[in-house]
């Protein structure tokens, strides 16, 4: 009899999800911690280039070397970083990382990308501090607003759009500008583009892995000509083939993001890159 009951106890645990729960908090602690040794997060950057692989531009992408687990995948640890609201710092310690690695840069005379993806999440536009922040460090490192094109994510936009909508004109006025990212995943891509204040669209990798499927190839060049009715400058993501580079040239994509050309690179390799500004 108590041994039934003690396994019909056991079985409400499901160690499972236990164990996930266990790695959740693990992970958690172990960032909180990263975020005060300086040592375990850099950033790299992946070039954005025209057709022919001449980069104008970057992606800057967060990587996290713990000493004892190595890499931790970025997607997992920016999901828990979100949940757990340790993206506010962590965002905030990106922003600062990438424009004083400009800043040095530019005391290296090395000429400044015309283009500085920086992926912010929905819950920084929920704060009021967010854009004030920005515009004090971007004067701190004496860095052009119109260089950094802040990457939002369509997930996760769904809270409080009044309030996504007064923050990016805001951060536009003032001359820096927005991307939407991972276009067409969302669940409502096309409200977005109605209604939010935009510069950039970036495909989202699916559409580019399916290009050569039907139905997503008119989906994708149906994209193409919103985004030139709407003057939006659309960045091809995920690009790891000459076909797909050549069949989104062909539909009127001009900027291109993917392992084709290259992976994201730590700073001296990017600074190999060869640069030659299109805009
Ligand atoms: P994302 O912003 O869409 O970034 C592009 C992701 O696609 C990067 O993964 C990049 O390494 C990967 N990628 C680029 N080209 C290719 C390709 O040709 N093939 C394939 N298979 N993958 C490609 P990563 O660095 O693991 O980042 C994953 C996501 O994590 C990002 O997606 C972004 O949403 C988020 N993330 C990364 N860094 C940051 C950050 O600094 N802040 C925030 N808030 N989110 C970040
Ligand atoms: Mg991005
Ligand atoms: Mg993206
Ligand atoms: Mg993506």
């Amino acid at each position: 009899q108590a041994k039934r009951s003690g396994r019909g106890r056991y079985a409400i645990f499901d160690p499972e999800l236990q164990r996930r729960i266990d790695h959740r908090v693990d992970i958690e602690s172990k960032l909180r911690h990263a975020l005060t040794v300086e040592s375990e997060l850099y950033i790299v950057f992946q070039p954005i280039t025209d057709q022919h692989g001449n980069a104008f531009g970057c992606e800057v992408l967060v990587r996290w070397k713990h000493p004892r687990q190595g890499i931790v995948p970025t997607f997992e640890f920016i999901r828990i970083a979100e949940e757990s609201g340790l993206i506010i710092p962590l965002s905030r310690w990106i922003i600062n990382k990438t424009f004083k690695t400009l800043q040095s840069w530019k005391n290296r005379h090395i000429p400044l990308p015309a283009h500085v993806s920086i992926n912010i999440s929905a819950l920084q536009l929920s704060e009021d501090e967010f854009v004030e922040d920005l515009i004090g460090l971007a004067d701190i490192y004496d860095i052009a607003h119109n260089t950094i094109v802040l990457e939002l994510t369509e997930s996760g936009l769904l809270e409080d759009i009044d309030n996504t909508k007064r923050q990016l004109s805001l951060l536009r006025k003032t001359g820096f500008r927005i991307a939407l990212d991972d276009f067409g995943t969302g669940y409502s891509s096309l409200s977005y583009l109605r209604d939010l204040p935009l510069d950039i669209i970036k495909i989202d990798r699916s559409f580019v892995i399916g290009l050569f499927q039907s139905g997503t190839r008119e989906v994708v060049e149906s994209i193409m000509v919103i985004g030139k009715h709407m003057h939006l400058e659309i960045i091809a993501e995920g690009t790891e083939t000459i076909q797909q580079i050549d069949a989104l040239t062909q539909m009127g994509c001009k900027k291109f993001q993917g392992f084709y050309f290259s992976p994201p690179l730590e700073e001296e390799d990017y600074l190999k890159w060869k640069f030659h500004p299109i805009d």
